[in-house]
């Protein structure tokens, strides 16, 4: 099978007869599953046999992505609140697809989208902090040209009053919170959090399992995705291209173009030379009262940007809290390494790679990130009975962490017919409804010009430890998750 699309070239072009008669996706998380969907709606790919990969379990096939994907949760927030205004465009653009809720079949129907507001904070004691060094005693130079939360927090506010000003009437929904006490009266949970921030009530959260199963079930309907449940161990290729994925199971699948969106386990199949890293991150479910419910579930979403703290409205009972973190690496010495970085490189079989409760079934997450998530209970919901109650459940979920938050999106740069979608950051979610277009976009070798440089493979960065360093981060840098976990077993007592 000859393509004319996967080639080296550096046309934004219209590559538009028949550019490749099949295509291999591996992951069906948010990057992989709205690739499939946007590729099998558009007349360019018509003729291309579409499959995606997952981890699936043979037992439940049906379940695309696998339950431990960073892409399945209860909710995710939706925000056009970036400091960057790129991505505060494009959720905006989003956004006009999670409003639509008129028929049960739309995508912010049935309880999907919830428009919540959203409180975003800073505290103004917290300096940018400076990264810890990296394995060659190396401080990463751009830390200290970081953003602190409040940076973030107010470059944000500028952009969402900025794309809100041709609309009076969002507009009006977005209004500053000077001090802790307006903080603390728009949460209406008796608890406050950061030193300045804005309520912005265009913002919300969707229930991102929900989304998902709408989402998987749009592409079923559309007849042109053949789903495989199985998981990818190495990717095929001759001298200079890739030519397909080898499963644990032994088979192997070929096509002309093989696209790598395995969230956090994109590492551990392509060396990605240093650009991404898989990063744990905590959560903590709560069980709470009817009384308790219809308390919180009146709150706005609350995200401080100096801790990187944050709590949901809870539904159906459950509160969720979290930290968007620099979290934990996990490096781990791979049985087979992934593929090298050019066909003539060897690539290192060490990387970080995510450990979650499949796994993993008696996984719990660090006491550090425990106290941090209590301590936000505290501060942004302390109801009486609420804050000492032990969590139901905890969680890691694995981003694929890029320094400046960027996703990776692009051909590699030495092996054809290599195509990855990942470096999420923690992140992507929002972008539901828009992120497969512009993903097929740059399949078609037409990246979004205002993406063009921060979603672009780039050389040589594996030099360097990596943190993310977009202002959003709490906890510290360089926690090893290995390392934490054995803090938590000297603190907690033997049973
Ligand atoms: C705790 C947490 C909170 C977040 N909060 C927000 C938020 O509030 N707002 C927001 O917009 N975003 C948020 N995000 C980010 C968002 O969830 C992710 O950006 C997005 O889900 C990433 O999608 P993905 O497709 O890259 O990865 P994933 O959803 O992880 O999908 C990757 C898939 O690849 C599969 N896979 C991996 N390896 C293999 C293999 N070898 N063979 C076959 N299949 C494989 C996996 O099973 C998985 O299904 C959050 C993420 C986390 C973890």
């Amino acid at each position: 099978m000859t393509s004319s699309l996967p080639q080296h070239s550096s046309s934004s072009s219209n590559n538009n007869a028949n550019p490749l008669s099949s295509i291999l996706i591996v992951g069906s998380g948010l990057f992989g599953l709205t690739t499939a969907y946007s590729l099998s709606r558009r007349h360019e790919f018509a003729n291309t046999s579409i499959t995606v990969i997952d981890r699936s379990d043979h037992s439940s096939p049906s379940i695309f992505p696998s339950p431990d994907a960073a892409s399945i949760d209860t909710s995710r927030i939706v925000r056009a609140d970036y400091a960057d205004h790129a991505y505060a465009a494009l959720c905006d653009e989003a956004q006009l697809k999670w409003r639509q809720q008129e028929k049960p079949t739309d995508l912010g129907a049935q309880g999907r989208y919830s428009e919540t507001g959203l409180v975003v904070v800073g505290d103004a004691t917290c300096l940018a902090p400076v990264a810890a060094p990296s394995v060659e005693g190396d401080v990463s130079e751009s830390a200290h040209k970081k953003l602190s939360g409040m940076d973030y927090a107010r470059k944000s506010w500028e952009n969402v009053s900025s794309l809100a000003s041709h609309n009076p009437v969002l507009a009006e929904r977005i209004q500053e919170l000077p001090n802790t006490d307006t903080i603390r009266e728009v949460l209406g949970t008796g608890g406050s959090s950061g030193t300045w921030g804005y309520i912005n009530n265009n913002s919300g959260w969707t229930d991102a399992g929900a989304s998902m199963a709408w989402l998987f079930e749009q592409v079923k309907q559309t007849g042109r995705v053949n789903f495989v449940a199985g998981t990818v161990v190495s990717l095929e290729h001759n001298e200079t291209t890739v030519i397909g994925a080898r499963l644990g199971d032994g088979r192997v699948f070929t096509a002309d173009l093989v696209m790598v969106a395995a969230g956090a386990w994109t590492g551990s199949l392509v060396d990605l030379e240093g650009q991404a890293v898989a990063t744990g991150q905590v959560l903590g479910y709560l069980d709470i009262t009817e009384e308790e419910q219809e308390i919180l579930g009146k709150m706005p979403v609350i995200l401080n940007l100096s801790s990187g703290l944050f709590i949901i409205p809870p539904t159906n009972r459950v509160l969720k809290v979290a930290r968007h973190a620099y979290g934990y690496i996990n490096p781990q010495t791979l049985l087979i390494p992934p593929l090298p970085i050019s066909p003539i490189s060897i690539s290192n079989p060490v990387v970080s790679v995510p450990r979650t409760s499949l796994n993993d079934p008696d996984l719990c997450i660090p006491a550090e990130g425990e106290a941090e998530l209590r301590a936000a209970l505290k501060e942004m919901a302390p109801l009486p009975g609420l804050i000492d109650r032990p969590f139901t459940k905890t969680r890691l979920c694995w981003y694929s962490d890029t320094r400046t938050a960027d996703f990776l999106i692009d051909y590699h740069p030495h092996w054809e017919n290599l195509f990855v979608a990942t470096g999420d950051s923690g992140h992507a979610f929002k972008f539901l409804p828009v992120i497969g277009d512009k993903i097929t976009d740059c399949i078609l070798r037409d990246c979004p010009p205002e993406f063009k440089e921060k979603w672009t493979w780039k050389e040589g960065e594996g030099a360097k430890a990596l943190f993310t360093e977009d202002g959003s981060r709490g906890g510290k840098p360089g926690l090893i998750l290995d390392e934490e976990l054995n803090k938590a077993a000297q603190v907690l007592p033997a049973v």
